[in-house]
Formats: structure tokens, sequence, C-alpha cells
């Protein structure tokens, strides 16, 4: 954690930490023979090992605080969605002063152990119980928001299979579904924010890096088409550099309540379950609760 660097104890631990040394070593050297030698060497080392596992507690402390955080998030079904560019970049923050990166471990540990940004080196935290001064960041547009809009939200990711039944849902949505970036829309719930992807038209390039379209949450699918279906979701799986397992977990819904054997063998062996008759309205509905 080099932001540990940043720790007054750990900075000067790191800079004067062959001072105590200073004594024992003067000792040693008086002592003269083997002896003395031996003690100098013993007691820089002492000094050198005590600041190392100094450092090393306050980050064991940072890892655990971090995993503590992840399984509160991952509890609460919380998954960080950039709304600007919908890269799902998992948690990173920024000094709301200055807008430098500011360390995961800084952020979970609540600023306990380092408390300045590494940018303008200003107070994260004003004043012991006031609040945290970071905002929530995507690396890859560079859209910041209150942690609260990014990070502590839940986000249904539904996905059309092909172009015509991303419009037949669009329609559904209604005039909040705000059709943004390409291949997308989104609008907001009770239970927090919907995003509608066209499974078909994503770029390539954004699905190569960490994206909303890897945390599905169902997929709808309107026609009976298996070889066009099958070569949609090869295409997909491919390009996002995961293969078949990214639609293991994921529900497929599928408009016509009779499928034909081949298309109900495809989606069987692919999905987790198949369920049939699902109106453009009941995926909605259902996907967002
Ligand atoms: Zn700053
Ligand atoms: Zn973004």
């Amino acid at each position: 954690m080099r932001a540990l660097l940043r720790n007054r104890i750990v900075r000067a631990a790191a800079t004067y930490w062959w001072a105590p040394s200073l004594v024992l070593v003067g000792t040693g050297l008086g002592v003269g023979g083997l002896l003395g030698p031996t003690l100098a060497a013993g007691a820089v080392l002492f000094g050198a090992g005590a600041t190392a596992g100094a450092a090393g507690a306050i980050g064991l402390q940072a890892k655990r605080a971090r995993q503590a955080a992840l399984r509160r998030h991952a509890e609460a079904g919380y998954l960080c969605v950039c709304p600007r560019c919908l890269a799902a970049p998992g948690l990173h923050f920024v000094c709301e002063a200055c807008g430098a990166p500011v360390e995961e471990d800084v952020v979970h540990t609540e600023a306990r152990w380092v408390n300045s940004c590494g940018g303008c080196g200003k107070a994260l935290r004003a004043a012991a119980g006031a609040r945290l001064e970071v905002a929530a960041h995507c690396p890859g547009c560079r859209y910041a928001a209150p942690r609260a809009e990014l990070h502590e939200r839940r986000v249904a990711v539904l996905a059309a299979a092909t172009p015509e039944a991303f419009q037949v849902l669009l329609a559904q949505a209604g005039p909040e579904a705000r059709p943004a970036p390409p291949a997308s829309a989104q609008w907001e719930t009770p239970a927090g924010r919907v995003v509608l992807l066209s499974l078909a038209e994503l770029a390539p390039e954004t699905l190569a890096a960490p994206h909303a379209g890897h945390h599905l949450t169902a997929l709808w699918i309107a026609g009976s088409d298996a070889l066009r279906l099958g070569q949609i979701l090869d295409t997909f799986t491919v390009t996002a550099g995961r293969g078949p397992e990214l639609l293991r977990g994921v529900p497929a819904c599928v408009q016509s309540p009779e499928l034909p054997p081949e298309l109900r063998r495809l989606l069987e062996h692919r999905f987790r379950e198949v369920e049939t008759g699902v109106t453009p309205g009941c995926f909605l509905t259902a996907g967002t609760k």
C-alpha cells in the first residue's frame, strides 16, 4: 500500500528507522571483537524490521476493510456501472478537491491511517466524524459522482438479444428511458438503475474492458431463429473474452409461449433457466425488482 508512505508515523519511521539503532551500534562497536559488529548489525535489522512490521499490520487491516466493503456491496446487490460509458470498472475514488486518484485502501479504512490526498495534500476528512471528501470515479471516461450514486446503488442490466427486440423493449420502457450511449438505454426505478443493452449491437471495443454487459441480470429473446441467435451469443461471449460461462448464471426469457426444439436445446444448454411466454412488460418489471 503505497499510500502508507503518507502516514506520518510510517513516514517518520521509514526516514529515521536507523536512529534508535545508533545507540546500540555505538555500544556494539564499543564492545569490539566479533560481538560488537554482530550487535550493531542486529540492531539495524531490528529497526528496519519494526518499521516494516508496522506498515504490514496497517496494510493487513486495510486489506480486511476492503474485503468487508466488497462483501457489503455484494450483499446489497450494488454494481458499479458508469452511466456515461457503461464501463463496470469496480471501485475507484478521486479527491473531491483536486480530482487526483485516492487509493481504495485509504477509503475503506476511512482515512484512519492516511488522511491526505496524494495529489493536493489536503486532508480527506476535515475533522473527526466529518464526511470523507472523496468521490466515486470511472477511470475510462473520467466521470465522477457521489459514491451513493455510482458505487452504492443497485443496477439491473437487462439485455435484448437482437436489435428488433431491443426496440420493442425500448418502446415498452417509455419516455423515461434515455437511449445513451449507443445500443443501450437507462432509466431509474425505486429499486435502482436499469441499464438496457442491445446485445448484437454492442461495439466490440466496449466489451473488451469490464462492462455492464459482463453482469447481465436477464436476457429477452423475441423470434425463433436458433442459428442467428447462436451466432449473436457466440460473438457476444467471445468479444467479451469470457466464454460460455458468462451466460450460465443468466435466465433467458423468451417472448413466444412455445419453443422449437432446436431453440430450446440451444437455450437450455447455455442459460441458467429458460422461461417462455414472457411479454416485454413482464420482462422489464420482473428484471427491475
Ligand atoms: Zn486532492
Ligand atoms: Zn465511464
